[in-house]
């Protein structure tokens, strides 16, 4: 009998180490590996040029990587998805594949793709084996008494807790180097990743995107560096934009160069794996990475969220204004608020924005300006190297008060307090609004404030905080 073959197919999940379904491939027989690249799919999803990027250089060093294991690697452009299931059919007539397994994705579209490739391959007796990897724990596992999934944060973490408390989730073996294959996929090859590369650089000519080194030995490194050097300061230092107080992972778990168990892992790794909670840092990232998980399970049980429906139904009904010339405004960080600019200014010069300020901007857009949080969640998703549809709806919906467990309407954050709470000395104002570095601390927060006739090369203020927080609460309680 010939040779059967299995077949991994990598998606937001590039690496070798812990990876679900590479293990299990790779222990059923020898493997190949399939990364299809969908250009048309991921504009469509607003994946932002810089985030492709990472990921198509991503993809060279797990082409290596994979080479080093004698994994063939096999990579086709189909634009969209829609056509997937059909160049599986052709893939399995020519090479003998008996499986093909992945790892599972969370959005309404990827499911979609999933089913139907499943199908597919059901008609002709093969099967799409599929294993979760993505997140701590199995989505609809976590459950509350009346088994329905959490709509509210400190409660999905509670139930988090108690089941880390049986044991962390383990990091599969690493795969072994499997005997060189006889097999010519030279035939089935349309490998567009240079040329790929080379459109969305074109791109994002003017982005730093080149600090954003690849490789899984990196992530780790950046791992190990944080947990070792800022954890302890971490519970203090994340909300201070100015200082490099995060992980900065983010990037690197969305596409998978690094994995959920491998963070939680090193988090405890002095507890020598055991879930014992030492330190405030300690808490304060695991919470966070259960934000994460939280909005990761939100996407999966609420579907309504991949579709642009804010998550309370009710918040459908408010008035939103229309006003590009104040949208594009706070795209270019040009409102007049000096924190919010900075921030706005980060996003389009690094593709990554520290959350505290994401968040707000995010206010600031959806209250203040009164415009509907989908068109600013767009251009993050478009401009994030970060961009994920679970944490970036999950992060608007709650600073626009339309989402699980978010901000309660009349909360809003007033900017100018943010920044002089969390930017004390203006650094962080001062590295991305050049036009205001020789302000001094008190004044950078609010240049007009004293209304003096100004000769700063900077906009005005575009709205009264106050009068503009007060239409906000109005516009939410007549609604
Ligand atoms: C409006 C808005 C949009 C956002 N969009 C995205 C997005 O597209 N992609 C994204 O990964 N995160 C998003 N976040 C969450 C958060 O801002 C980033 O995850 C964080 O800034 C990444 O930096 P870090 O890796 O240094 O985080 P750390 O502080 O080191 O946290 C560790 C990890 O926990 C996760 N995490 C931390 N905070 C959150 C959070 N609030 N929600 C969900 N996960 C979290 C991330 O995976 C992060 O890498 C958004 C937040 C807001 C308010």
């Amino acid at each position: 009998m010939s040779q059967t073959y299995q077949l991994i197919w990598f998606r937001q999940d590039l690496r070798i180490l812990d990876h679900a379904a590479l293990w299990h491939a790779t222990q059923a027989g020898p493997t190949i590996a399939l990364v299809v690249l969908s250009p048309s799919q991921w504009q469509k999803h607003d994946d932002a040029a810089i985030k492709i990027e990472f990921y198509l250089r991503q993809l060279q060093q797990l082409k290596q990587q994979l080479a080093d294991l004698n994994i063939p690697v096999l990579v086709q452009t189909i634009p969209f998805w829609k056509d997937i299931p059909d160049f599986f059919l052709h893939l399995i007539q020519k090479l003998n594949i008996e499986n093909i397994y992945a790892n599972i994705e969370l959005g309404i579209n990827e499911l979609k793709r999933d089913q139907t490739v499943q199908q597919q391959l059901n008609q002709h007796k093969k099967e799409l084996i599929l294993f979760h990897d993505r997140t701590l724990f199995p989505v609809a596992s976590i459950r509350n008494q009346s088994n329905l999934p959490y709509q509210v944060f400190g409660a999905f973490k509670k139930t988090c807790y108690q089941r880390l408390q049986h044991g962390l989730p383990q990091c599969y073996p690493s795969p072994t180097k499997q005997q060189p294959l006889s097999l010519d996929i030279s035939a089935f090859q349309q490998d567009d990743i240079q040329t790929l590369q080379r459109d969305y650089i074109k791109q994002i000519q003017d982005t730093n995107f080149s600090q954003w080194q690849v490789g899984e030995a990196h992530a780790l490194m950046l791992l190990d560096q944080f947990i070792d050097e800022c954890l302890n300061d971490y519970k203090t230092a994340r909300d201070l934009p100015a200082l490099s107080g995060t992980s900065q992972l983010s990037a690197y778990l969305n596409i998978g160069i690094i994995s959920i168990r491998q963070c939680i892992q090193a988090l405890f790794r002095q507890q020598h794996g055991h879930f014992e909670i030492q330190s405030e840092g300690q808490q304060t990232w695991l919470d966070e990475l259960l934000w994460r998980e939280f909005y990761q399970h939100i996407l999966f049980d609420f579907p309504k969220v991949s579709k642009h429906h804010p998550f309370q139904s009710h918040t459908q009904k408010i008035c939103w204004r229309e006003d590009p010339i104040a949208l594009k405004k706070w795209q270019q960080g040009q409102t007049g608020i000096p924190i919010i600019d900075a921030g706005m200014r980060q996003m389009l010069a690094t593709g990554w924005m520290h959350n505290r300020v994401r968040m707000i901007c995010a206010m600031f857009l959806s209250k203040n300006l009164l415009i509907d949080w989908r068109k600013g969640e767009q251009w993050f998703m478009r401009h994030l190297i970060d961009g994920d549809l679970a944490a970036n709806n999950g992060g608007w919906q709650w600073c626009a008060s339309t989402g699980t467990d978010a901000v309660p309407y009349f909360r809003v954050f007033n900017p100018t307090t943010q920044s002089q709470k969390f930017d004390p000395e203006g650094e962080y104002i001062r590295k991305w609004v050049s036009e205001l570095a020789h302000l001094d601390n008190k004044i950078i927060h609010e240049p007009y404030a004293r209304n003096q006739p100004s000769t700063l090369d900077y906009p005005e203020p575009m709205v009264d905080l106050k009068a503009s927080r007060l239409r906000a609460i109005e516009a939410f309680k007549s609604h």
